[in-house]
């Protein structure tokens, strides 16, 4: 199946999602992201034009930097931090320079590696898009951690693959219906940034009528 491009959604709402699905939906779906390929393509060309820091050539690794990507099967679309086209004896052609390059996408977290697999899953995503765009096979790429230093490889592995596809199927069938999931306490809703907002403990033990009907009779009392 294939998305139209209005349907894209945010590749980086992965994140979100994987971290928790209610998170996901009070930002992309009740805060309404508008933003389709079409504006993205068109700030694409735009931006491309007008920075001088696009490229970047290091001996034989030619440096791509925010590079807008989208995949119609996965009906997403977003942005690549670096994309690092490698020379080899194989793999893609650019227009513009010689010889043949292998493609590494590598993307810059500010944080430290956290506990469950969304950077991930990030990734996967954005090398699907870059596989459907530049009609190649990706097999790793990068997570640069600021806090630790770090470079993490990443392999694209088909189970990996699969669980991206079936997370945007499932936030596609989500953004349809326009449905936010109820609030399901867990330990990670302490570290949340819309803890307030999503009120957790208000949610879970009563309904917003239920809520209102408590207020009036305090206030009568
Ligand atoms: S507070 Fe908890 S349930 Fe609410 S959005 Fe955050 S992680 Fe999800």
């Amino acid at each position: 199946m294939e998305y139209q491009e209005e349907d894209y959604l945010m590749l980086s709402g992965i994140q979100h999602f994987s971290f928790c699905r209610r998170q996901w939906a009070l930002i992309h779906i009740e805060q309404q992201w508008e933003e389709n390929v079409r504006t993205l393509e068109g700030k694409f060309m735009h931006d491309n034009a007008h920075n001088p820091n696009f490229r970047e050539k290091r001996k034989d690794i030619l440096l791509v930097r925010a590079m807008k990507v989208f995949s119609r099967t996965l009906g997403v679309s977003g942005e690549c931090d670096v994309v690092e086209f490698h020379r080899a004896e194989e793999g893609i052609t650019l227009q513009g320079y010689e010889g043949m390059y292998y493609v590494v996408p590598v993307e810059y977290k500010r944080g430290a590696p956290k506990s469950y697999d969304a950077d991930e899953l990030q990734l996967t995503a954005q090398a699907v898009c870059l596989e459907e765009m530049l009609l190649t096979s990706i097999e790793k790429g990068f997570l640069f951690y600021g806090e630790t230093r770090h470079r993490a490889e990443v392999f694209f592995s088909d189970e990996m693959r699969g669980k991206v596809k079936d997370i945007f199927e499932e936030m596609h069938s989500y953004y349809k219906r326009a449905y936010t999931p109820k609030v399901k306490m867990k330990a990670s809703c302490k570290q949340c940034s819309l803890y307030n907002l999503c009120m957790p403990q208000l949610c879970k033990e009563m309904s917003a009528d239920k809520y209102v009907e408590e207020m009036i009779r305090e206030e009568l009392s």
